[in-house]
């Protein structure tokens, strides 16, 4: 990225999160609002590291009960059998059922971890200051973002399989406490990303910056 290249911000703009309309901000201590949509101005997301830090080390902590504790219980006649993500991965190996398996590998202990170090990445080197690697970082978090709503993916196969298979009293499957830290740590990732104002990226590039945010 252009070392030259000014900002939004320091020609004294503000840009809309919804709408992106460029707008002056509100004088004294008003709240600026768009005019276009309403949507309340600010130079960059408010609190954008500590919120996205928040949400990051409360999803890597559920991370651990995700793959610790069983997702689903299986009862059947000879009794009742608890599996955790990396068992269910196992179990659905055989020679037809592997793609299912992998995707549910990727999906469930793959995408999340890569998630969760990506964003950590992105947030240790923005609150350094870093000037490197701007547009593969940008680039990092458009990923990231764009892959999120994939790691949903596990939690269709699981609800589906448990769906699918209540063939009571022969056989029944039912979600176990494993498949509700698993969602948190989806829609935690989730809002961390959302927390993010990826423009903190390339904040450290612009030279002469003036501090608003
Ligand atoms: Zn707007």
């Amino acid at each position: 990225m252009s070392r030259t290249a000014s900002t939004a911000m320091q020609a004294g703009l503000q840009s809309c999160g919804t709408c992106a309309l460029l707008s002056r901000p509100a004088h004294g201590a008003e709240r600026g609002l768009c005019p276009r949509c309403g949507d309340e101005l600010t130079f960059r997301k408010p609190y954008s590291l500590q919120r996205t830090w928040a949400y990051l080390v409360a999803a890597a902590i559920c991370y651990v009960p995700a793959n610790l504790l069983p997702v689903l219980t299986t009862t059947t006649p000879e009794g009742t059998e608890s599996d955790t993500i990396l068992q269910g991965v196992a179990l659905l190996w055989s020679p037809t059922g592997w793609p299912l398996s992998l995707i549910v590998l990727c999906a469930s202990i793959v995408i999340p971890s890569v998630k969760i170090l990506a964003m950590g990445y992105i947030l240790v080197s923005v609150g350094r200051g870093s000037v490197a690697n701007t547009v593969q970082r940008i680039r990092l978090y458009r990923t990231v973002e764009l892959i999120g709503r994939w790691s949903m993916v596990d939690v269709f196969v699981d609800t589906f399989t448990a769906a699918l298979v209540q063939l009571q009293p022969l056989m029944s499957v039912s979600p176990a406490p494993g498949l509700f830290f698993f969602a948190a740590v989806v829609v935690l990732t989730m809002l961390a990303v959302d927390a993010f104002d990826p423009r903190l990226i390339w904040d450290a590039d612009s030279a002469n910056e003036p501090q608003y945010a």
